[in-house]
This record gives structure tokens, sequence and C-alpha cells, in this order.
């Protein structure tokens, strides 16, 4: 048993209610390697910044758990490198899908941990995270649960339909589990392309896909019903053009991809929304360029030369959430 405060990292209970207070959301980035991780700090520790490091399936699948927590343990150390005297940095478990996956987070050192039942029935959906919430709660581990389902593929997760968070159902679920924040469903969307053609109109001038406005009356109507709540948007990519563009015009191919404008994201991060997740930005923004080093310099086989390329892709872009975005920049 390692306890998240023997390695520096905190929970999610103050760094929300801050958020809620100030009108600003708390970053969730996914990290699944190391030049990843180390523009995520970069990013936070120059804008002051809270973060959420978050762990997923594929990431767990793809760089082990155990290797993966402790680069998050170092990232501590590296922010105080970087001159953040009091790193304000979640280790966050990204759906979790089992109390025994729940546990084990806990137990190494992770000091948030998502329960996805939403998948199940209403009422097992509560009883399994009522018994994350009971477990994580005796060593001040804060859970975030999920009503509704999203669209979309993310890792392992995956639905083709989604389901709006039913408003009426958020006081019941929240008292009766305990758990500290809700994901909710209001038309965000895992995945590069959270949108069919069919779903979008297209603008006449570029030809780009514009996609349909979230569902903020869902929004308002949770937040009438929980005043004060944490709430938590998954899916907020906004798949920047530019990188897609810039991946397109140097070999790669991912027609129509398209995200959530940064418009929407803005207004969201002002309400009870206090935690946005975005790893598909970052996955574009590493692809793009990794293309344009390998085009510009076809002779380049130094991983270091594109990865460096792709970690600077990054921080620009963890930069320009934290400050354009979500607001969060000097809040820690
Ligand atoms: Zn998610």
């Amino acid at each position: 048993m390692v306890s998240f405060k023997e390695l520096g990292l905190v929970n999610t209970r103050e760094m929300f209610a801050k958020a809620i207070k100030g009108g600003y959301a708390i970053p969730a980035f996914n990290f699944n390697n190391m030049e990843q991780l180390q523009a995520i700090i970069k990013a936070a520790a120059e804008t002051k910044s809270p973060v959420i490091l978050q762990v997923s399936k594929g990431a767990r699948n793809y760089a082990n758990q155990t290797l993966l927590r402790y680069m998050a343990q170092g990232a501590v150390e590296y922010a105080k490198e970087l001159g953040w005297e009091k790193p304000q940095i979640v280790l966050h478990l990204d759906h979790g899908d089992s109390f025994e996956l729940c546990k084990s987070c806990v137990d190494f050192g992770f000091s948030s941990v998502m329960i996805d039942a939403s998948h199940l029935p209403y009422e097992e959906n509560i009883a399994l995270t009522k018994k994350v919430v009971d477990y994580a709660h005796q060593f001040d581990v804060t859970v975030e649960a999920e009503l509704g389902v999203l669209a979309g593929v993310e890792d392992e997760v995956s639905s083709a339909v989604s389901h709006y968070t039913k408003p009426e159902e958020v006081v019941d679920f929240a008292t009766r589990t305990g758990c500290d924040s809700l994901a909710i469903s209001i038309g965000t969307s895992h995945g590069a392309y959270k949108f069919t053609p069919e779903q979008c109109t297209r603008d006449p001038k570029t030809g780009k896909l514009v996609p349909p406005p979230l569902a903020f009356d869902v929004l308002d109507a949770v937040m009438e019903q929980l005043p004060g709540f944490p709430i938590v948007l998954h899916g907020s990519s906004s798949v920047p053009q530019e990188y897609v563009d810039m991946i397109n015009s140097l070999g790669g191919k991912l027609p129509d991809a398209i995200g959530i404008p940064e418009e929407q994201l803005r207004k969201a991060a002002k309400s009870a929304v206090c935690k946005i997740n975005i790893d598909s930005d970052s996955r574009l923004a590493f692809t793009a360029a990794v293309r344009k080093v390998l085009t510009e310099k076809p002779g380049e086989f130094d991983p270091r030369k594109y990865c460096g390329v792709a970690r600077d892709f990054m921080e620009e872009l963890y930069k320009h959430k934290i400050i354009d975005v979500l607001g969060s920049d000097g809040k820690a």
C-alpha cells in the first residue's frame, strides 16, 4: 500500500472546489509515453496550472501500469526541478471498469480513480460505484463516476450511440454513491471522429464539417439539480484542423476528422464543469510533428529528432488549452 500523499500527488477535492468557484476547468491529459508526460508537466509548470494525468486502459496495455505510476511519481520531482514549488498534480485512472482495478490503483498511489459503470443498468452502476467510493475514501482518494453514455471510440471504450445524462437521476445517483465528481453526456464524444458527416452541416466556404452544438440545456438542468457539484466532460478534444490538414498534406488520411469547438469548451469551463478530458488533440499534434520532420528530412533516423519536435508541438497545444480554453493558468 502506497499513499498518493507520499508521492507528492494531490486528489481532486480542493482542486475542483476552487475551479467551480473560479469559473475555470482543470485539464485532464492522458499520457502513454515520456515525451507526452514531459510536455504536460512543462506546460503545467510554466503556466502554473493544476493538472490531471490520466491513465487509460489502452495506456496500461501499451506502457504498463507500474511504469506509468513511477513516471507520474517522477513527474512530480521533474515539476519541482522546473521551479514549481508545490506541484498540483493528480494521478487519475481513466475509465476504470472493475472494483479490482480501481482498488489496485488506490493501493498503488493513484490519487483519483474513475469507475465507469455507465453501460450497466442504473442500479448496478450505483452499486459498483458505491463499492469503489467506500474503498477509495478510506484513503482519501477521490472518485469520478459516469451517468449517460458517450458515443465514439476511446481505446477500448466505445459506443455507437450516445445517451444524454438524465438530469432527474443525478441527485439520487450522487447521494447514494457518494462520488466526488460526475462525468455526464451532453454531446461530447471519444476519438477524432466525434460526429458523422450526416450529423453535421458543411461550411460552404471551406468545405469543413460544422458539428452540432453541445446540449447546454442538459448541463444547465444537471447543475440546477446538483448546485456546486463537480461535473466532468470526457471526449473533449477539438481536433485542430491545422494538425488534421498538416497530416493530410503529408501523406496522412484523416478525412472529416472533427471535434468539439473550443468556444463551447470555454463556455463549459466557466460553469460547474471542472474537469475536461483531452487526448486525441495531443495524438494529432504528435503525428503532425513526426510526419513533418520525416517528410522534410527523409534521412533522419534518430527518434529524438522527431519525438523532440512532437514534444514541442504537444507542449504548445497543452499551453493553448490551459490558457485559452480552460482558464486554469495561474491557479496552482
Ligand atoms: Zn472518456
